[in-house]
């Protein structure tokens, strides 16, 4: 299962993409210096299908995309959710993923447009920053690209 704790909509997350963020909770990395521990927490409301449906009712043709900032205790419920958002067709809402896992083995990428990989390094810092260790991925076709120097304009 997973929960949310608020969403807003973001500009900066996903490059030429107007993003409804998702924050999940209950993440497992504990990342020394992370922006928002609170998200350690097994916290928040439950994220179903229906909570995504009244977010795209109210949001859907304000956004070009959803992303789902954590969820890595639980990857099939982001891909299944993720899946679901593409079903919804007439909107044409991409979808993308903020992980902190160094990769994903347990999901088909191809169910995202976008996911960023890596967890948060104080001393490296995020993805604006030059020496970080993460990374952000546009899948086109099944194959991740890496465009994490577009974080940077
Ligand atoms: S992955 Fe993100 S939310 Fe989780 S501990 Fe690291 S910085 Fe915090």
């Amino acid at each position: 299962m997973l929960k949310y704790t608020d969403y807003d909509i973001v500009f900066q997350e996903i490059p030429d993409e107007v993003t409804l963020a998702i924050n999940l909770s209950n993440c497992p990395h504990k990342c020394k210096g992370c922006h928002s521990p609170q998200l350690w927490l097994d916290i928040g409301e439950v994220l179903t299908e229906t909570v995504i449906l009244n977010l795209l009712s109210k949001y859907g043709y304000l956004i070009t995309c959803v992303c789902f900032m954590g969820g890595d205790a639980n990857p099939f419920e982001v891909e299944k959710l993720s899946v679901f958002i593409k079903k919804q067709s007439e909107l044409c809402i991409k979808t993308a993923w903020y992980s902190g896992c160094e990769k994903l083995n347990k999901v088909k990428t191809q169910n995202f447009d976008y996911i960023k990989l890596g967890s948060y390094k104080q001393e490296l810092g995020g993805l604006k920053s030059l020496q970080t260790n993460q990374r952000l991925y546009k899948v086109k076709d099944g194959l991740m690209h890496d465009i994490t120097e577009l974080m940077r304009r």
